[in-house]
């Protein structure tokens, strides 16, 4: 049979963080002695009342179907959670829970692009944004920010940047990859931009809002007269280190809730009945719950931006939440590897699995081809090991 696949399909690429993920597991398996920095994923285990709360609800059958946008008990814990972290009012029928924010993301983007739609991407921005737009159809328009504004999209920057087919407007706080976290201030910065664009929806991104160094963790859709148009991500991935439990949240204005809780009806039903309740319990516990995690990545960020600081070649940026560093390697460009010469922050990440036998993620797929990410969840032993392998392999460049 001729295996062909349809257009759609040949629009997406392969997710670049899963894709190394998969090469590094890849090589393991080969007997290589691989040190994995590639996928972002908290390296600690899920706490045990949130597994005791899953077990329970096995107990307690609920096993079945739920209401496609999520159980009513738990939307009315996100209801809550919103309210009393973030100063964001959505009643439960404007919540949509999901298989992961990844999915919820996904449900909004489908909802509201066309073709011909312009979506804005400050750059560095997560991988997936990109091609779930270009699975809607819509056009992603990549805007780059600097490593001297800490990688943070500057309002005048996104003010121009702006046309009569911007649709949307998608970006992270903190921000994976970079880590930037923006202030309140710089959040009402850019809220005043998206006030004089009433045609612009825009999905704040805030699945890491617990691994955050500052201290405050700002919301846009809280700031006066954007609830109407922001869309609130959130999930239990990282802050509970909940990765394969596959829950995420939105709040959302209730027509952009409705037209999610249509697209998933269709395509998954509901999310696992047994991870709602688990992440349930999650937002409904003191946050505190997530500050041991928190203090660690700390700890591994300064030995990291260290160790990195000195080497040559590298400027290092200190990302004031998520577990990634998100160096410029472009001081690199020219040297080579053997026959081939360092282009891109791609070829940077391809040279150091090869020489090094690290895996990190080039900055193409995430907008910034002269960066390249590094996860920080993983033991300080296996930071110290990588970090010397970094190291080696880049003072061994011509
Ligand atoms: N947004 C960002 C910025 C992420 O890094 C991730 C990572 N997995 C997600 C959304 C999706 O998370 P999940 O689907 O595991 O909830
Ligand atoms: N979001 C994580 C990352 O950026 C997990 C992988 C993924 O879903 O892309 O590495």
């Amino acid at each position: 049979m001729n295996p062909r696949t349809s257009d759609l399909l040949n629009r997406l690429s392969e997710s670049a963080t899963i894709a190394m993920a998969r090469k590094a597991t890849e090589m393991k398996a080969q007997g290589i002695d691989v040190i994995s920095l590639s996928l972002g994923e908290p390296d600690f285990d899920t706490p045990e009342v949130l597994k005791e709360a899953g077990i329970q609800a096995i107990r307690d059958n609920v096993t079945h179907y739920t209401p496609v946008p999520g159980i009513a008990d738990v939307r009315e814990a996100i209801s809550a959670k919103f309210k009393r972290d973030n100063g964001l009012d959505y009643a439960p029928n404007q919540i949509v829970v999901s298989n992961g924010a990844k999915q919820s993301i996904t449900n909004v983007v489908l909802a509201l692009i066309n073709p011909g739609d312009e979506v804005l991407l400050p750059a560095p921005f997560w991988v997936s944004y990109k091609d779930m737009v270009l699975l809607a159809g819509g056009t992603p328009v990549v805007l780059p920010t600097r490593i001297e504004d800490d990688f943070k999209v500057q309002p005048g920057d996104l003010e121009a940047a702006m046309t009569e087919w911007t649709r949307l407007v998608i970006y992270s706080s903190p921000c994976n990859p970079s880590g930037s976290v923006y202030t309140q201030e710089e959040t009402e910065a850019l809220a005043e931009v998206f006030k004089r664009h009433e045609q612009v929806v825009v999905i704040s991104d805030e699945i890491y809002e617990l691994i955050n160094f500052t201290g405050a963790h700002a919301s846009l859709g809280a700031v006066e007269g954007m609830q109407d148009r922001v869309v609130t991500v959130n999930g239990v991935s990282k802050g509970f280190a909940m990765t394969g439990w596959r829950l995420g949240y939105i709040g959302a204005p209730a027509w952009i809730a409705q037209a999610c809780t249509k697209i998933q009806g269709q395509v998954t039903s509901a999310p696992c009945s047994i991870a709602q309740v688990a992440a349930g319990a999650a937002v409904a516990a003191d946050p505190s719950i997530a500050d041991e995690m928190r203090a660690a990545f700390l700890k591994r960020r300064e030995l990291m931006i260290a160790r990195l600081e000195r080497i040559p070649g590298l400027k290092v940026n200190r990302p004031m939440g998520a577990f990634y560093l998100f160096p410029d390697v472009s001081g690199l460009f020219g040297k080579r590897a053997g026959e081939h010469v360092l282009k891109s922050g791609d070829d940077v990440a391809f040279y150091l699995l090869e020489a090094g036998r690290v895996a990190t993620v080039g900055g193409n797929s995430f907008g910034t081809p002269e960066c390249i990410r590094l996860s920080y969840a993983a033991s300080e032993a296996q930071l110290e090991a990588a970090c010397d392998r970094i190291e080696e392999a880049i003072l061994a460049l011509n």
